[in-house]
């Protein structure tokens, strides 16, 4: 019943992939959403995988690759940290990612072998948001937007985006619509109490019609 639906969804609302071939020439920012345990991690908390999700682990990897890829270039990266004070609540979410505890952290990939280096690399910006969406999550109380303030900076014409998950996080900041182009990469996806098959394509899907280009494979042009 589920796979017929997804199918009958694929064929009406039908989300074309394609590769991308990063260059000098087109300055692109990478922006990570929500590479926390919270939402990453098996078992990190309310809303992490309760068991081992091979998209979700795939999606980490990549990440990995392309922040590591995009760090040895010093191209600009962005990521984004779900992070909430423990008096908080998001609606209608159970209590995740509390600020200080290891939801709140980057995945231990990026944690362990990555984080001290991601953090100090001037290419690298590190955002913890409180609310669904990064963009704004990214106002200070000044009225600023890191975000914008690291477009602009970075003079980033192009932003491939990737994250979790495609129907929450990833999709509120592409609906932005920014004038970049932005590439969401696939094989991205969500925590539990979604759907993640059938969200995931729905998610794209809307990322689609606000202009976002669905990427499988992401290679960077040699120098
Ligand atoms: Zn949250």
């Amino acid at each position: 019943m589920v796979s017929a639906t997804i199918d009958l969804l694929k064929k009406e609302l039908p989300v074309e992939q394609t590769s991308l071939l990063l260059s000098q020439d087109i300055k692109t920012g990478l922006v990570l959403v929500d590479l926390v345990n919270g939402f990453c991690t098996v078992g990190a908390g309310n809303l992490a995988p309760v068991q081992h999700d091979k998209q979700i682990s795939c999606m980490v990897q990549e990440s990995v690759r392309l922040a590591r890829l995009f760090c040895e270039k010093k191209w600009p990266v962005f990521a984004f940290l779900d992070t909430h004070h423990p008096d908080i609540l998001e609606p209608p979410y159970p209590p995740h990612c509390i600020a200080g505890t290891d939801e709140a952290r980057l995945v231990p990939c990026l944690c362990i072998i990555d984080l001290q280096w991601l953090e100090n690399e001037a290419n690298a910006t590190l955002r913890r948001k409180d609310c669904i969406d990064g963009f704004l999550g990214s106002v200070d109380k000044d009225g600023s937007n890191l975000f914008v303030d690291w477009v602009n900076k970075n003079q980033i014409k192009a932003i491939l985006v990737v994250g979790i998950c495609t129907d929450i996080c990833v999709l509120d900041f592409c609906l932005r619509n920014f004038r970049s182009p932005i590439h969401v990469a696939q094989d991205i996806d969500g925590a539990l109490a979604h759907p993640q098959d059938l969200m995931h394509h729905i998610g794209l899907y809307m990322a689609k019609g606000r202009g976002a280009r669905i990427v499988s494979e992401v290679s960077f042009a040699a120098e």
